[in-house]
């Protein structure tokens, strides 16, 4: 784990990805770091040329900020690796849907395609709530494809949401002896 809390090994250099599954398991991967930290498992990776150029996990509880979301952090490092504001050409894969400022991040930074493993029906800024990757009247139109790795994902999320709930219970059920 690297200070800024993004992962790297040997086996994530430069790493090469050649289809959607292979995409969307690093951004699983990036989410399970996530999860490592008690954070909402959401992960992202920028694939640019083939080549994996950046990665994030949604760090909102550990930096106190609302918007170190995975995609954002993901497009920030991208942004630096190519030294400019634009990501012509990037694809981004997203473990879940994302939310309008997602959206409007991965807008600005023209990115060409952007791929989701779910749907987020509260949040959900491309599909569920709003259309920002693919509203006519935008400026840049993203492509967008859904559903690698769902199941995967849908667990992941599942498992933290549960596990949540549980312990709230089990706080409830302590009495409170102070
Ligand atoms: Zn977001």
């Amino acid at each position: 784990m690297e200070r800024d809390g993004s992962t790297r090994d040997a086996s994530q250099r430069a790493e090469k990805v050649g289809s959607d599954r292979e995409g969307m398991e690093l951004a699983l991967a990036e989410a399970r770091a996530a999860l490592a930290l008690d954070e909402v498992p959401v992960g992202a990776v920028v694939v640019l040329d083939g080549t994996v150029i950046a990665r994030g996990h949604n760090r909102t509880r550990s930096d106190c900020d609302p918007t170190a979301h995975a995609e954002v952090l993901a497009l920030r490092r991208a942004a630096a690796v190519v030294g400019a504001q634009r990501l012509v050409g990037a694809t981004v894969y997203t473990t879940v849907e994302p939310c309008f400022m997602c959206a409007g991040a991965l807008s600005h930074a023209r990115v060409a395609r952007v791929v989701w493993a779910v749907r987020d029906p509260k949040f959900g800024g491309a599909v569920s709530l709003g259309s920002v990757l693919s509203d006519p009247r935008m400026n840049h139109r993203c492509q967008t494809a859904e559903g690698e790795c769902a199941d995967e994902v849908r667990a992941l999320m599942r498992g933290f949401f549960e596990d949540k709930r549980r312990k709230a219970r089990e706080n409830m059920n302590t009495p409170d002896l102070s």
